[in-house]
């Protein structure tokens, strides 16, 4: 496999085109960024820890049938993935109220939400990612109804597997965010699963160990990212 031109940069990831049209390559750097890209910083070992990271949950999620653009892990900080046509849609499930569900409501930061509450909301930093729904996302032509039905059931299956294996660790994932995109005409999960894109808390003490340790600044982030890795058993070099 031929690394080729960079396609993209984003605030974390840098993207590649390969030989194979139907490939690319994601590398997975260190920068950390918060607040749509307003507060960026260099953490040491976050883009080597969210690669091995992403690719144990991707290949947990294939393992129980949810298809992923996941092919290799192909280096420390790069991994080989299908190339999506991706959604601009962010779809998000909570378990527990935090962040801008919190802001929005005014709720109790830890509040259970029985069932857990699936939201949408539209990939544009500078608009600030605004909360949107599925009739938007129909009339503006970001998806079908049959792509966003399909997405919706995705992330909930997500959320089974997932809480389980995070339980198991003694851990509650309170939410967490996924981009899909399309590939030869299926749905498909895309971009990464990693603390960066979700938040996890300590069960029995409520810590934080994920990307609000960035956004609070609460130190140790990338500490903490290893502690949820070495709780539900992602192998770190
Ligand atoms: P951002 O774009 O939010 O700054 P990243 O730094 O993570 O995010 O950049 C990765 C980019 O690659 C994102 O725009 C994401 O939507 C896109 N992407 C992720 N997986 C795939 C894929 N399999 N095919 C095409 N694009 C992808
Ligand atoms: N999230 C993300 N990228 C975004 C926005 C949110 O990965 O651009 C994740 C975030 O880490 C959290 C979940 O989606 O796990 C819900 O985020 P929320 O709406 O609470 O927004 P926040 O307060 O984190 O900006």
């Amino acid at each position: 496999m031929q690394k080729q031109q960079l396609l993209y940069k984003g605030k974390a990831k840098s993207v590649f085109e390969t030989d194979d049209s139907d490939l690319l390559i994601l590398q997975f750097r260190d920068d950390t960024s918060a607040f749509n890209g307003e507060r960026i910083e260099q953490l040491a070992r976050k883009g080597e820890v969210n690669n091995r990271f992403n690719a144990f949950v991707m290949q947990k999620l294939s393992e129980a049938g949810i298809e992923t653009h996941f092919e290799q892990q192909l280096s420390d900080d790069e991994v080989l993935v299908k190339r999506l046509d991706m959604i601009p849609v962010e779809c998000v499930v909570r378990n527990f109220a935090a962040g801008s569900l919190v802001r929005r409501l005014g709720l109790e930061e830890g509040q259970a939400l029985n069932p857990p509450t699936y939201e949408l909301f539209y990939k544009d930093d500078a608009l600030g990612d605004p909360m949107i729904n599925e009739s938007l996302s129909v009339s503006l032509g970001w998806a079908t109804e049959a792509q966003l039905s399909a997405m919706k059931d995705l992330t909930y299956r997500v959320n089974d597997v997932l809480q389980a294996l995070f339980d198991k660790g003694d851990l509650m994932l309170v939410d967490f965010k996924l981009e899909f995109g399309v590939f030869h005409d299926r749905i498909v999960l895309g971009d990464e699963f990693s603390p960066d894109g979700c938040r996890i808390w300590d069960k029995n003490t409520k810590k934080k160990l994920d990307k609000d340790r960035f956004r609070q600044s609460l130190g140790d982030v990338i500490e903490g990212y290893e502690e949820v890795a070495k709780r539900i058993g992602v192998p770190l070099s």
